[in-house]
């Protein structure tokens, strides 16, 4: 396949934001986009063009029964050297998930091939600032026109490129989460591994319930027994205990986080005890009260470590240590920040340069 590039003429580009800080998460978007198409069993024209509108048919498979998966992974420029994360691991993750929703697998060679290329052309949109990048959000979706349930026959793939500022803006700080037992994000058997579009959709009324208590995300328990802790918001979690740092098990219902594996590798270096294990949200309440639980922070590519400070759980909040952040929480944030924006040596070639 060619890789077909249309530029935006210069004269007719989007004014690019001045400051990384005052931008939204995912609000504004590059000039460019990658878009490849699929039908009759291959992907076709693969382009590079201008950032624009879709156009779907109404009655397109993804409007109506959601199939449709997408990844998040961010690019970051030192000078003029510009840095993706293990971004190979985030296209084997669309085809696993692409696997579970019945759409077609795409070539990561290629599809990485085209990703550099876009980057390469929108350089000038990674901001330099510190903690600041460019958001890259691979889609695919299934667009023909059917009201019938079943896998479409056609797909459109597409790459977004969005410039986003620092996680924490007023600087790296501790998040408080609202343990649900009334809503659950996923169960046993269905699309929690796969990140499939539904899956946030169902997450809303929950977020939207925690909020209007002041809380920023949920804490989602299993669904069989509302008894171990699974994620937080759109986040694995690590719960430290004394010396184990533990994380829930990939039981099928648990998204397989890049950020998760690469913390875990990074905690054993360090020489932690580290266990894949189910932990009951009563075992991390109880530990919270005798102070067992030293830290818990979430993982994921916007915040890359965000660090929980406390907890709500039956009409009671617990303040997670002196509920400020942890050391390891904090040690964990400079490791992998630094090492994704290529101020710190990347001893497990994790990180790729474009050239
Ligand atoms: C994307 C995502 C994560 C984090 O995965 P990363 O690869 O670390 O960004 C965790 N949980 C859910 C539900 C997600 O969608």
């Amino acid at each position: 396949m060619k890789l077909k590039v249309e530029l935006v003429p210069p004269e007719s580009r989007k004014e690019r934001p001045e400051d990384p800080l005052s931008l939204e998460f995912g609000s504004v978007f590059t000039d460019h986009m990658f878009a490849m198409f699929y039908a009759d069993n291959e992907w076709k024209n693969p382009r590079i063009g201008p950032y624009s509108n879709l156009s779907l048919d109404p009655a397109a498979l993804c409007l109506h029964y959601g199939q449709g998966i997408f990844e998040g992974l961010k690019s970051y420029r030192r000078g003029e050297r510009v840095f993706l994360f293990r971004p190979r691991k985030n296209l084997e993750r669309l085809n696993a998930s692409a696997i579970r929703m019945v759409m077609p697998q795409i070539d990561i060679d290629f599809a990485l091939e085209a990703l550099i290329e876009l980057l390469r052309v929108e350089r000038d949109w990674i901001p330099e600032l510190k903690g600041s990048s460019l958001y890259v959000r691979p889609t695919m979706i299934a667009t023909e026109p059917k009201l019938g349930v079943r896998a479409s026959h056609t797909y459109l793939y597409y790459v977004i490129l969005s410039p986003v500022g620092p996680y924490f803006k007023e600087g790296f700080s501790p998040v408080k989460i609202m343990v649900s037992e009334k809503y659950v994000r996923a169960a046993d058997g269905g699309v929690g591994q796969a990140k499939t579009i539904g899956n946030y959709a169902a997450s809303l009324l929950g977020g939207k319930e925690a909020m209007e208590r002041g809380y920023s995300q949920v804490m989602w328990l299993d669904s069989h027994e509302r008894k171990y802790i699974e994620e937080a918001g759109t986040m694995n979690i690590f719960v430290l205990f004394d010396d184990e740092l533990a994380t829930p098990p990939l039981s099928g219902t648990i998204l397989p986080g890049i950020t998760r594996e690469s913390a875990m590798q990074i905690a054993q270096d360090w020489g932690y005890s580290l266990n894949e294990r189910p932990i009951a949200i009563d075992e991390v309440i109880d530990g919270i009260k005798s102070g067992k639980v030293k830290e818990i922070f979430g993982t994921g590519t916007a915040a890359i470590i965000a660090p929980i400070g406390e907890l709500y759980f039956r009409e009671k909040p617990h303040i997670v240590g002196d509920g400020t952040i942890g050391a390891l929480s904090q040690r964990m944030f400079d490791e992998l920040t630094g090492i994704q924006s290529g101020e710190r040596e990347d001893t497990r070639g994790w990180v790729f340069e474009i050239e």
